[in-house]
C-alpha cells in the first residue's frame, strides 16, 4: 500500500507537505495551548513533523497514520532524532475511516481531507476519535482571489472554481457544521514557495541520480513547467490554513 511513486519522489526531501512553515506550525501548537500529556491523533501525518515537534515543545503523546511508506519511515527517524520515539507513534495505513482507541484531545487532518471524503467528511471522522471539548484540526486550501475563468481554476490544479471556497465561505461552512472556529493559522506564499519549490530542487537532484527512471520524463516534464505554473496560478490564487474547531 503507499501513494503514487510521483510524491515520495518529489517530496521525498520535505518535512512539511503543506505551505505551513515550522515557524507556523510552531505558532499553532503553542496557539492551542497543549498541556503535557495531551492525546493527539494525525490523519495523514506526512513525515510527522507536527506530532514529533509538539511533543518535543509541548510534551503530547501523538499517533500518525500515513499511507506512504517512505514518510511514515521519515516520521519515526524524526522522532528518534527529536528524542520523542516513546510519545509519538507512527502507523503506515490507510486513514480512511480510522478511528482511535482512545480520545484524543487534538484531532487532526492537515492538508489530506480527501481521507474522509472532504472537509465535512473529514470532520465527521476525527469527531469520532475525540474527547469530550476536544480540538479538530484541519488544513484547507481556499481562494485567497477568486479565479476569473475555470482555466485559471484548473492552473491551481483544481477540477473546477467549485472545488474551493473563499476564505470567509470556508469559514461559515465550519459554522454551518456546528463548529466553532477557535483558532487559525495561515500560510501565506513565502510558505507556499516552501512547499512547491523545494520539489524543484527535489526533483533536479533525482533527475540526475535517477536518468532512466520509468518517471524521469515526467518528473522532467514537471520541472520544466512547474516553476511558471506555480507562479502564474497557485501563488497568485490559493491561500491555505489550519482552522481549530470546537463542536458548539
Ligand atoms: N499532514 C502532513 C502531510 C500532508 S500531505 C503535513 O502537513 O506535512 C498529505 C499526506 O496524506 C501525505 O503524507 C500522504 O501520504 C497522505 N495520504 C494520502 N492518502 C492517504 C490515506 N488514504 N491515508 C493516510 N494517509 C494518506
Amino acid at each position: 500500500m503507499d501513494i503514487p511513486r510521483i510524491f515520495n519522489i518529489t517530496e521525498s526531501a520535505h518535512r512539511i507537505h503543506n505551505p505551513i512553515t515550522p515557524e507556523k506550525l510552531a505558532t499553532l501548537g503553542a496557539a492551542l495551548r497543549l498541556k503535557p500529556g495531551t492525546r493527539v491523533l494525525d490523519l495523514g501525518s506526512g513525515s510527522g513533523e507536527m506530532l514529533c515537534t509538539w511533543a518535543r515543545d509541548h510534551g503530547i503523546i501523538g499517533t500518525g497514520i500515513d499511507m506512504s511508506q517512505l514518510f511514515s519511515e521519515q516520521a519515526k527517524l524524526r522522532a528518534e532524532e527529536l528524542g520523542v520515539a516513546d510519545r509519538v507513534e507512527f502507523i503506515h495505513g490507510d486513514a480512511a475511516g480510522y478511528v482511535a482507541d482512545e480520545k484524543a484531545g487534538v484531532a487532526a487532518c492537515v492538508g489530506a481531507s480527501w481521507i474522509g471524503g472532504g472537509v465535512a467528511g473529514t470532520i465527521g471522522l476525527l469527531a469520532k476519535s475525540l474527547g469530550a471539548n476536544g480540538i479538530i484540526l484541519i488544513g484547507e486550501p481556499y481562494w485567497r482571489q477568486l479565479p476569473p475563468t475555470e482555466e485559471v481554476a484548473r492552473g491551481c490544479l483544481a477540477h473546477s472554481i467549485s472545488d474551493f471556497l473563499t476564505l470567509p465561505e470556508l469559514i461559515a461552512s465550519f459554522g454551518h457544521l456546528g463548529y466553532d472556529v477557535v483558532e487559525m493559522v495561515q500560510a501565506d506564499q513565502d510558505g507556499w514557495d516552501r512547499y512547491e519549490a523545494a520539489k524543484w530542487l527535489t526533483m533536479r537532484l533525482w533527475l540526475e541520480a535517477n536518468p532512466d527512471d520509468e518517471l524521469a520524463q515526467e518528473v522532467r516534464a514537471q520541472l520544466t513547467s512547474e516553476p511558471g505554473r506555480y507562479v502564474t496560478y497557485t501563488r497568485e490564487y490559493l491561500g491555505w490554513g489550519v482552522f481549530a474547531l470546537m463542536a458548539r
